[in-house]
């Protein structure tokens, strides 16, 4: 067998976090009773790539990405009167409400889990990713669960990835793939730190970037015929 160790990246990788997005701050205009005379969830989603840049650039902590993401979005409609921190935790609780797996994630876990080891690797705030990871079991699938909110280092960072081999001492870098959808913290900090990375690219998009991944899926199945 190729591989012994899969690293998982979470978000649009196992569970389809843009669909629980969508919901989940739907859940906050509706709470802050804000009427949306355009659509404005890509203003939000827009803001909010650029925080977490920030963050994977470790240009700004944690704290900062929880309060910064609306704080930007409310001065953007003209609200800036809202408590961004409570919108912060309304949107994330509304994403804890809504899981949204991708489709045959769960029977891929479930067939793998006798052949492989298998961690999630997670660049996510706690108190979102945890309540997730109970729901439907997905933990017990997993050896470890590294969030990067919890070691105060992220993908792509070496630091996240000497805390994953650290975790997992008896993971082998060359037996080890990493798999998910970000070309920016999965993939270049797999390649950086010298393991397989196979980017999980179920929305389709063009690679532009320089970050090239050793393999490419768009149907979590695919990798059945990867790693074997
Ligand atoms: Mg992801």
């Amino acid at each position: 067998m190729k591989y012994t160790h899969l690293l998982f990246d979470l978000d649009n990788t196992l569970m389809d976090f843009s669909a629980s997005s969508v919901l989940a701050f739907k859940d906050t205009l509706n709470h802050f009773e804000i009427l949306e005379e355009q659509d404005f969830y890509p203003v939000y989603r827009k803001i909010n790539r650029q925080v977490w840049e920030e963050l994977e650039n470790g240009k700004i902590d944690q704290v900062t990405l929880r309060e910064k993401r609306f704080r930007l979005f409310f001065e953007y409609i003209g609200r800036s009167e809202l408590d961004p921190l409570e919108g912060n935790k309304r949107y994330l609780q509304g994403i804890v409400d809504h899981p949204v797996y991708l489709d045959g994630a769960l029977e891929l876990l479930d067939e793998f889990k006798e052949t492989f080891t298998m961690s999630v690797v997670t660049n996510g705030l706690k108190e979102v990713q945890r309540p997730r990871l109970e729901n439907k079991n997905l933990k017990d699938y997993f050896k470890s669960i590294i969030v990067s909110d919890e070691i105060g280092s992220a993908k792509p960072q070496k630091e996240f990835f000497d805390y994953v081999f650290n975790t997992i001492p008896e993971a082998e870098k060359s037996k080890t793939l990493i798999i998910g959808d970000s070309l920016g913290s999965d993939i270049l900090g797999g390649n950086n730190y010298g393991i397989d990375t196979c980017w999980m690219n179920y929305y389709k998009t063009k690679n532009d970037s320089e970050v090239k991944a050793k393999y490419s899926i768009t149907h979590l199945p695919d990798l059945r015929n990867l790693v074997r």
